[in-house]
């Protein structure tokens, strides 16, 4: 049995007050906070082990490295890669995109060529294939999506063709909620040999998620949103497609020789880590993978799916409330607005009620266009989130609705 408050005993900040009121955090999409068991970690390995890794022969060095080594196998199993040489740590999702719209654009992109991406994604999952494109004189193509929030996939049968260098997609909307149907989407784009980009910031926390199920050549995630550490996070790639890649920064680690006239690069998955890895965010973000599978990814979606139509059915109640973004397939986000009430006013007003929510644009501003709105009031909810929470939303919006 899913114990939610067993759970929430092993986050600290969640029993704190703020203006005088317990928390009720719905931020989550943003970041989630930190189980005592990374947060340990972390002072632990910098009271004990800490020492750079990779490089030194001695004692500690080799503990350090054996600990973010390991960590990238716990990464590995986790989302089902065949190889730990697929897995590259990086800062984060932005990161992972960035690293790789770079490396592939200079390896495969031309004057002419296209990048797809989807109407609903990240602005981290469109600008860098902005520049990218800018650099290479390429053009970005967009999936269109329907009033509901989902994609249209007959529309990307027709934007798939020879001169597309790569797809790149949201499996869960951060706005919108919905989850695409990213296997589909795969399946498409390799019919005519495109390879695909998934962006997991928002999946990796909710679904389990299977890189040779999926099928998808590259995958991004961030640390800091599925319980682990900031500043850490994962470019998935298929041996083959890293492989042909260039390095995208140049520095230590990413080397096998240097001379002033040439340099080789190093094995996988070294050849895209240049510098000192964050090497006990790494570690850290093990525990955090290894506490999710501890709780089961089966029984948090369950929780999570549970609290989410709960939520939807209480906040469908309040008067002149409108749920942005209505897919059949929704994840654990819920974007709102009320009324003629600014997201901005009804974000701060809820904040003195203790509920933390996210209001603005959400960094996707072609989706806000689309959407022919400014910005919402989005509840993001995570494995340690209860019906009293909600209950304390819904009562919160009444309240402010009132004062209207
Ligand atoms: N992609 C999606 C769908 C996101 O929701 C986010 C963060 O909100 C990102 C990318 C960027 O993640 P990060 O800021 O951790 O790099």
């Amino acid at each position: 049995m899913y114990n939610v408050n067993k759970v929430r005993a092993d986050f600290p900040i969640l029993s704190r007050e703020v203006y005088g009121k317990p928390l009720v955090y719905l931020d989550n999409g943003a970041t989630t906070q930190k189980p005592r068991q990374v947060v340990e970690a972390m002072v632990d390995e910098y009271y004990n082990v800490n020492a750079n890794v990779h490089r030194g022969v001695h004692f500690l060095s080799q503990q350090a490295t054996d600990l973010h080594e390991a960590s990238r196998e716990v990464v590995r199993a986790f989302i089902h890669a065949r190889s730990t040489n697929e897995i590259i740590f990086t800062r984060g999702t932005t990161e992972s995109i960035n690293l790789l719209a770079f490396s592939l654009g200079e390896a495969m992109v031309k004057e002419g060529d296209e990048v797809v991406v989807s109407a609903m994604e990240h602005h981290s999952n469109i600008v860098p294939w902005q520049m990218m494109c800018e650099r290479k004189g390429a053009l970005l193509r967009v999936i269109p999506m329907t009033d509901e929030g989902e994609l249209q996939l007959d529309a990307l049968e027709e934007l798939l063709t020879e001169r597309t260098r790569i797809v790149c997609c949201t499996q869960v909307s951060n706005v919108l909620g919905t989850v695409n149907p990213v296997k589909e989407i795969v399946r498409m784009a390799h019919d005519k040999g495109i390879p695909v980009l998934v962006d997991g910031a928002q999946s990796v926390p909710h679904m389990q998620v299977d890189m040779q199920d999926l099928d998808c050549d590259f995958f991004a995630f961030s640390g800091h949103k599925v319980y682990g550490p900031t500043g850490v996070g994962v470019l998935y790639g298929k041996e083959a497609w890293l492989e042909k890649l260039p390095p995208y920064q140049g520095g230590g680690e990413m080397i096998k020789n240097v001379t002033f006239q040439k340099t080789t690069y190093n094995a996988l998955p070294y050849k895209f880590e240049a510098g000192t890895p964050d090497y006990v965010a790494t570690h850290a973000l093990a525990k955090a993978l290894n506490y999710v599978n501890d709780l089961g990814m089966e029984n948090i979606e369950a929780h999570e799916r549970e609290l989410t139509l709960y939520a939807l059915e209480q906040l469908q109640r309040i008067e002149g409330m409108r749920i942005i973004g209505r897919a059949r397939q929704h994840d654990a986000v819920i974007s709102f607005l009320v009324g003629d009430i600014h997201h901005l006013d009804m974000g701060t007003l809820l904040d003195r009620l203790g509920i933390a929510v996210r209001t603005g644009h959400h960094c996707a501003e072609p989706l806000m266009r689309r959407l022919g709105i400014e910005g919402t009031v989005r509840a993001s909810f995570s494995l340690y989130n209860t019906k009293e929470e909600v209950d304390v939303l819904v009562d919160g919006i009444e309240r402010i609705r009132k004062m209207f």
